[in-house]
């Protein structure tokens, strides 16, 4: 069996109802990206941490004007998706962790088998 599990960190800025993805001062190219650009709305952009407290080190550094989220990032096993939201449970054995689209997914197809 293959436990994914929770792998890595992601600081969250919670933005109105939205929440926005903190990407660090650098982009892949170590180049020096504009304050307004330090944060994404996109996870796939979010500047991941392995270690929690090096996170929590950063996370001291940042603007106090803002609201912050420690994320835990989670890979679906279904769909292979990254997620951050609280994971939804598999209908299928009961204990799989899958993301909340997943999720909804089981469920309807679950609704459709029901109702054929
Ligand atoms: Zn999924």
């Amino acid at each position: 069996m293959s436990y994914i599990g929770i792998c890595e960190y992601v600081i969250g800025i919670i933005h109105d109802k939205d929440i926005w993805y903190y990407v660090g001062e650098k982009d892949a190219n170590g180049k020096c990206l504009r304050a307004n650009e330090q944060y994404s709305s996109f996870l796939v952009d979010a500047k991941r941490y392995d270690d929690e407290d090096v996170l929590r080190e950063e996370l001291e550094t940042l603007p106090k004007t803002l609201t912050y989220k420690i994320l835990e990032l989670q890979r679906c096993p279904k769909c292979k998706k990254e997620f951050t939201e609280h994971p939804a449970l598999s209908r299928e054995d009961n204990e799989t962790e899958i993301c909340p689209e997943c999720g909804v997914r089981e469920a309807v197809e679950a609704y459709e088998r029901h109702n054929q």
